[in-house]
Parts: C-alpha cells; structure tokens; sequence
C-alpha cells in the first residue's frame, strides 16, 4: 500500500473525530433502540413486541438509509420481509473484494440490568445498552470505516463491503437460517476474503481457527416399571448417571492442536423420568463437544457409544448437528495487514488465536472464502447484564478497518 493513502485516512480520521464521534453515537442509539432479540420460536411469546423472531429489518432499514444519505451502493436479501439483510459497496470491482459482516441481531436482555438494555446510556467514554460490543456498536464502527476511506478520497480497485446481517445469535436454531447461511446457499456472497467483526478482544486477537461444534444426544432404555417394585424395572436415570460418571473421566482421542488446544466435552441437557412413582424407561442428555482438527464428529460418536458398553440399558448415540473445524495459514496476507494496520493505529500487534465458539469465520471459511475474527470491544461483556463498550476503541477500530481495508482491495 502507498503510504500516501495511509496518510490521507489518518489525515481525514484526525481532522474529524469530533464529527465521526457524533456520528457513531447516533447510529448506534439507533441501533440499540431497534429491539431485535433473536430466541428460538418457542420463546417467542416472552417478548410481545416480536412478531418473527430477531425482526432485523428494522435494523437493515436504519442502514439502508445510512447508505442512501452517504452515498453508497446496496444490495438487500431477505428471505422473508422482516429480517432482512443488507450488504453496502465501495470501490471498482476490479481487484480484491473484502467482506466485513457484522450482525443486527441480540441475546435477550435477560436480568440485571441497572438502566433501560434498549436505550444507549452514555457515561463518559463509555455506552452500554444490549449489542453495544455484540454486534451493533462493532457494525457501526465498521460502516464509518467505509465512510472514512471514501470521503478520505480513497480509490479502491476491488469492493470493500460492509453487510449488515440478521440471524446470527440463534443460527438456524429453527432449522432455518435468515442470514449468513441464506446468503452464502444462494450464492450472494462475493467476497474473496472476510473480516469478520465479532469476537471481542479488544483489538489485540486475531481468530484463525474454530473448533467443530456437535450436538450429540445419548438415549438410554432401560424397562418401565411400578415405583414401589423398582426390582421390575431397569432404571434409565441410573443407567444415565453411570453413563455420564464414565464420560466424566474419559479420554477421548485425538491431538493437542497448537492453535485450538484441547478437545472440550459439556452436558448440556437432560430430560428423563415422568413421575416419582415410576421407574423410568427411558432418559436423553445433550452432549456438546467441541473438536480441533483430526477429530470427526463420526469418530467421536463412536467414542461416546463404546463408553456404554457393559452398562444395563440399551444405548444409542446420534449426531443432533454438526459444523466442522477451520483454520487458516498464520502467514495469510489477511492477517498480515490487518496486524500491521493494527500496530500503526494502536502501537500494539494482535496475537493470533482459536475459538472454540463458531463465528461466520467458520460458514465462511467453509465456502472457500478466507476468513478472520477481529473486534473490539470486551467479550466478557457480550451477552452479560450492562453489556458495555468503549466509544474512543471503537472510533479506533474504524480507523484500522479503513487502513486495512483499503490496502486489502488494492486503495
Ligand atoms: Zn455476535
């Protein structure tokens, strides 16, 4: 990249801070004020202002008419008309096309919440409302971003593109997805590499790998009988519990991986038994396992059906979902200009690292477009009560985005 076009970013960021400071308030009160809470259906009856659940359009149209006064070009997809998904652009489209999505979607507000979670309170440098730091104070940032590098006067030779994009906290939890996995199954996606801006960290991490997520479900049967003769009956609760103390002390196997560390095991559900006068016939737990590299969703099924073996009920083992690992090259261009656009901003270099969470990284790097988490913001603040973030980190997160942004499609 010509250090001409880093300094001119750095010259138009420094003469309007104050400016890009207001802006960034106002977009994300905006924003936070738009209830989008995203749960499964069945909970959709907790939150009587929701009449589809997330209902990102509200969102997606506070964008769109951001990128109408600013100047932009926009595409919008929805799969259905109340959560919408909205991509902007800005360049030639003939060189190098970068994504940047973020999410307009929100966990509940849940309890504890010392100030209205739907309305931006301002103290000092700091805002808190829900989606502050996840996701909507980062998609704001990055819309400045775009905003910075073209009244800066940048000329991009390929798109540099900001999507703002619903169904992210409750992906498909329905069995269908209204956001990133709609857009990439119908091939409106065209991107050569993404950023995506949602993993915390304040700016020092750069996430280049993701374990596998699979949800298995483990049935015991065992033989129903009256509560009085337990004798009569094979008790699946019981036959559970040993089932689950052996899983406790189980090695399962596979690798260390050098970025992603360890495979993870958690028990995350159970459901068994209908009367205290019974003895139960049947009881299911929800296992999520989080896997690196090398291991198989399929390998370890086997795993969790050999641990049953000798125990008295029957057992069986099914794979509920699953989403495979990524990783990508520490040596990729992506992260090497993101770093240093991060170094010339922050004074610092981020350190690259794995999650064991799935982001887009994961859908994206999957459709063969090269991916990495990098965020600011606190990620012990996302989906907490007070959930909180810093104005002058994410004015300063719009800055790197600009100047990396603008080398990586050839500005
Ligand atoms: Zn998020």
């Amino acid at each position: 990249m010509n250090s001409e076009t880093k300094k001119r970013i750095s010259a138009y960021f420094e003469s309007n801070r104050d400016a890009l400071k207001s802006e960034f308030v106002e977009l994300l009160s905006k924003f936070v004020a738009c209830r989008t809470v995203n749960v499964v259906k069945s909970r959709l009856s907790e939150f009587p202002y929701l009449k589809e659940r997330g209902e990102e359009s509200q969102m997606s149209a506070l964008v769109e008419n951001w990128a109408k006064q600013e100047g932009f070009e926009y595409e919008t997809h929805a799969r259905i008309p109340r959560r919408g998904n909205i991509i902007l652009h800005y360049g030639e489209k003939k060189g190098p096309f970068l994504f940047v999505p973020g999410h307009t979607d929100v966990v509940p507000p849940g309890d504890g919440w010392d100030s209205d979670p739907f309305m931006l309170k301002i103290d000092g440098d700091i805002v808190r409302a829900r989606g502050v730091a996840d996701d909507k104070g980062p998609l704001a940032a990055s819309l400045l971003a775009l905003k910075i590098v073209k009244n800066a006067g940048i000329r991009i030779a390929g798109d540099f593109q900001v999507a703002a994009l619903a169904d992210e906290e409750a992906m498909g939890a329905d069995g269908i997805d209204f956001g990133m996995i709609y857009l990439l199954e119908n091939g409106l996606v065209n991107a050569d590499m993404a950023i995506v801006p949602d993993i915390g960290g304040n700016m020092r991490k750069i996430d280049i790998a993701e374990k596998g997520i699979v949800n298995y479900e483990v049935k015991a049967t065992g033989r129903q009988a009256h509560g009085s003769t337990p004798e009569k009956g094979i008790n699946a609760i019981n036959g559970m519990a040993k089932y689950l103390m052996r899983l406790q002390t189980h090695e399962f196997a596979y690798t260390e991986h050098p970025v992603l560390g360890h495979c993870t095991v958690n028990v995350g559900e159970i459901h068994g038994g209908a009367a205290p006068n019974i003895v139960p016939g049947g009881c299911a737990a929800v296992i999520d396992m989080r896997l690196v590299p090398g291991q198989t969703a399929e390998g370890a099924r086997l795993e969790l059906l050999q641990l049953a073996d000798g125990l008295n009920c029957e057992f069986t083992v099914e794979i509920k979902s699953q989403m495979a690992s990524h990783e990508i090259s520490k040596n990729s261009e992506l992260i090497r200009i993101v770093s240093d656009a991060t170094e010339e901003v922050c004074g610092e270099r981020p350190q690259t690292m794995g999650l064991g969470g799935g982001t887009y990284a994961k859908f994206l790097n999957h459709a063969g477009i090269e991916a990495i988490g990098f965020a600011l913001g606190d990620h012990d603040a996302m989906h907490m009560a007070n959930e909180y973030a810093s104005i002058s980190e994410h004015l300063q997160y719009a800055h790197v985005l600009a100047i990396a942004a603008a080398e990586l499609t050839g500005g």
